[in-house]
């Protein structure tokens, strides 16, 4: 069988649905690669992660066109969600990507991880994930909240390969013992957490203060802010900037109403980022 594969994204971030795709189709024997549009298919798989990117607009030659991922607002699982990835589909791609859990424990309205993933569970070993690899990028939402999580962390800890859990992790669960195990680990930059409201500034402070008795400094912590309204942010970002730590601002989009952000939640959130500017003034004199 010929198969074709679309990233609609881009191929800046690697796919791992089209990667375990790829890899189940050359199990079978099927040829496998990124669609040429002058080319016809039997059977074309075409991936979207994010709702904001445009849908590919070009026909697509092929008997079957099968569409999938949260930017199609499909949740399913894949049903070769065993196989493990193909990564020659992303040759530029160094370190391994996957999770060693799914889900979450919690329910925060602007989320899509409960509706998709449900509640935590234990999804893989992290030396399945790095397949001989020395880096991961793991896409765990919630990995402090899971026992065989923590169980996983100890491993990586044990293992000196470096991670990045690249969807923040859970300020809340940060007890001592998990702040000592946090500074034994080698991130590939940055150990990151998320401060989307402002109940959620306390714990993350208490968090920082706890990782700091450990040795870990202020410029290794990334912190995701949510940006619904730009005051409320803001103060958010100003505590952290205080503080030496690196927020980033990411503007609210709703899964299910499709809302757009203001022109003023895009102008604060391009102010955060870019760090010259953020450090340099406070957004009430840059605005
Ligand atoms: S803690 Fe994170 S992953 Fe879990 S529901 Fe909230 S935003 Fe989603």
């Amino acid at each position: 069988m010929k198969t074709g594969l679309i990233d609609v994204d881009g191929h800046n971030f690697p796919n791992l649905a089209l990667m375990k795709l790829a890899a189940y189709h050359r199990q079978n024997g099927d040829t496998v690669e990124w669609v040429n549009h002058l080319e016809r298919y039997d059977k074309v798989y075409q991936s979207k992660v994010f709702t904001f990117t445009p849908d590919v607009s070009t026909v697509i030659q092929a008997d079957e066109t099968v569409k999938g991922g949260t930017g199609y607002k499909m949740y399913g699982e894949l049903f070769c969600d065993d196989v493990e990835p193909d990564y020659s589909m992303y040759p530029k791609v160094e370190h391994a990507y996957g999770f060693l859990t799914r889900g979450c424990v919690r329910h925060c309205p602007w989320c899509i991880v409960p509706k998709k993933e449900g509640g935590i569970r234990a999804y893989r070993d992290v030396e399945t994930v790095l397949q001989g690899r020395k880096t991961a990028i793991l896409m765990d939402n919630n990995v402090l909240a899971s026992e065989h999580g923590l169980q996983q962390l100890e491993k990586i800890a044990d293992l000196k390969c470096k991670v990045d859990f690249n969807q923040g992790l859970d300020s809340r669960l940060v007890t001592d013992d998990i702040a000592q195990l946090l500074s034994k680990i080698r991130w590939i930059r940055f150990l990151r957490f998320s401060c989307d409201t402002t109940p959620a500034v306390e714990p993350l402070l208490k968090a920082i203060e706890k990782l700091n008795r450990y040795g870990v400094k202020n410029y290794r912590i990334f912190v995701y802010v949510l940006v619904k309204d730009v005051t409320d942010a803001n103060e958010r970002c100003r505590i952290l900037k205080k503080l030496g730590v690196n927020p980033f601002a990411q503007t609210y989009r709703g899964y299910e109403s499709n809302t757009q952000p203001t022109r003023e939640q895009k102008h604060f959130a391009w102010y955060v980022n870019q760090k010259a500017v953020f450090k340099a003034t406070e957004w009430e004199n840059y605005r």
